[in-house]
C-alpha cells in the first residue's frame, strides 16, 4: 500500500474544497476503497474523507425521503420509513455484505463501489481493461459465472456488485451531486456507465462530484414492493442474480409496475420492455413469463453464465407472483 495523504472535511464545502486543491479520492467508510488500494488497484495521492458529512434521513416535501450519503447502510435498513414506504430497499441493503460490513458502509460509497470480478482484483496475473485500459479481458472465455448478461462489451463483461443500486432503480431514485460547476441531480438509472470501449470509466460523475444525498418519491408501488437475491451461499455473496420489484394494482389491473434486476449488468438493469407489456394486464404468471422472455430475448451469454436467463426468468417472475398474490 502507498502513503497517501488523509483530510477529514465536517461539510460538503469542505470537502469539495480539499479535493479541488489536491486531486483526491472521497471515503466513506471504506469497505471497497480501501481494499482496493491495499492490493494497489487504487492508489489516490489523498483521500477525503467525507463518512462525517450530516448523515440524515428526512421527509422531503412532495412526500418521499432524503437519505444522506454519509448515512450508514444499516441505518437505512432499520429506518421505520424505510421499512414501511420502502420496503424493497430495506430487504435489499440487508441481502448485502455482513452486519459489520453494513455498519460502515455508506449509501454514497455503496453507490460508487466497484466490480466484484476476481481478475479485476488480481493485480498480479490477469488482464483487465476495467484496471489497465487496453490490457484485455481475461473474463471473456475465463470464470464469467458472475458476470453480464446485459450491456457488456468485448472490452469487459463486469457486473455492478451492489444490492442497493437495485433497489433504487426500481424506485426511479434520484442522486444529488455536488461539485466544482454547482449542484446537479442524476436519476440513479443514469448514474453508471455500460462499459463499452472504457471500463475504467464507470459513472458519469465528473472529478470532484460528490454524491451527497438520494431522494425517494412515494409511491404506491415503491411501498408494495420485494427483493430477491439468488447467490451460490446463504449469506455474505454476491448476486447470481437479484431482482427489485413494485406493483400497484388497481380493480384487478397492474396500474404501475418496476423491475430492476441485479448481477447482469455493469449498472443496475431496469426491465423496461417486461414493464411495458404487463402495464395494464391484469396479474397472471403465464403473462409474467411471456413479458420476461421479451425482455430476456437481448441477452447475450458467454460460457459460464448462460443459467442466468432461465435464472432471471424464473425468479422474477416468482416476485412478482408474490407481489400480485398469484399462484406461482
Ligand atoms: Fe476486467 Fe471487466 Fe474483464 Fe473483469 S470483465 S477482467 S473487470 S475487463
Amino acid at each position: 500500500m502507498r502513503s497517501f495523504d488523509y483530510h477529514c472535511a465536517t461539510n460538503p464545502a469542505e470537502a469539495l474544497s480539499i479535493a479541488g486543491a489536491a486531486p483526491a479520492r472521497y471515503l466513506g467508510g471504506g469497505t471497497n476503497l480501501v481494499d482496493l488500494m491495499r492490493q494497489n488497484i487504487e492508489a489516490p495521492a489523498a483521500l477525503v474523507d467525507v463518512s462525517r458529512l450530516p448523515a440524515v434521513i428526512e421527509e422531503t416535501p412532495n412526500g418521499g425521503l432524503l437519505i444522506g450519503a454519509a448515512v450508514r447502510n444499516n441505518v437505512v435498513a432499520a429506518h421505520p420509513s424505510v421499512r414501511t414506504r420502502y420496503p424493497v430497499l430495506s430487504r435489499a441493503l440487508l441481502a448485502g455484505a455482513s452486519a459489520q460490513i453494513r455498519n460502515m458502509a455508506t449509501v454514497g460509497g455503496n453507490i460508487l463501489q466497484r466490480t466484484r470480478c476476481a481478475y479485476f482484483y488480481d493485480a498480479a496475473g490477469s488482464h483487465c481493461n476495467k484496471r489497465e485500459p487496453g490490457s484485455g479481458c481475461d473474463a471473456i472465455g475465463g470464470f464469467n459465472r458472475y458476470h453480464a448478461i446485459f450491456g457488456a462489451s468485448e472490452h469487459c463483461i463486469a457486473t455492478h456488485p451492489s444490492d442497493m443500486c437495485v433497489a433504487l432503480a426500481a424506485l426511479d431514485a434520484v442522486v444529488h451531486v455536488k461539485g466544482p460547476g454547482g449542484e446537479r441531480d442524476v436519476p440513479l438509472l443514469d448514474l453508471h456507465r455500460l462499459p463499452g470501449d472504457r471500463p475504467d470509466i464507470e459513472t458519469v460523475l465528473q472529478p470532484g462530484e460528490l454524491i451527497t444525498g438520494v431522494a425517494l418519491s412515494p409511491s404506491a408501488a415503491a411501498a408494495h414492493s420485494a427483493y430477491r437475491k439468488v447467490r451460490d451461499r446463504s449469506s455474505y455473496a454476491f448476486a447470481l442474480i437479484s431482482v427489485a420489484a413494485g406493483l400497484e394494482v388497481v380493480d384487478g389491473r397492474i396500474a404501475d409496475i418496476r423491475i430492476a434486476l441485479g448481477g447482469v449488468a455493469a449498472k443496475p438493469w431496469r426491465a423496461l420492455r417486461a414493464e411495458e407489456m404487463l402495464l395494464g394486464t391484469d396479474p397472471a404468471k403465464e403473462r409474467f413469463l411471456a413479458a420476461l422472455d421479451a425482455e430476456l430475448a437481448a441477452a447475450k451469454t458467454f460460457d459460464g453464465n448462460a443459467f442466468k436467463v432461465e435464472l432471471a426468468k424464473r425468479t422474477v417472475a416468482a416476485v412478482l407472483c408474490e407481489l400480485a398474490g398469484v399462484n406461482p
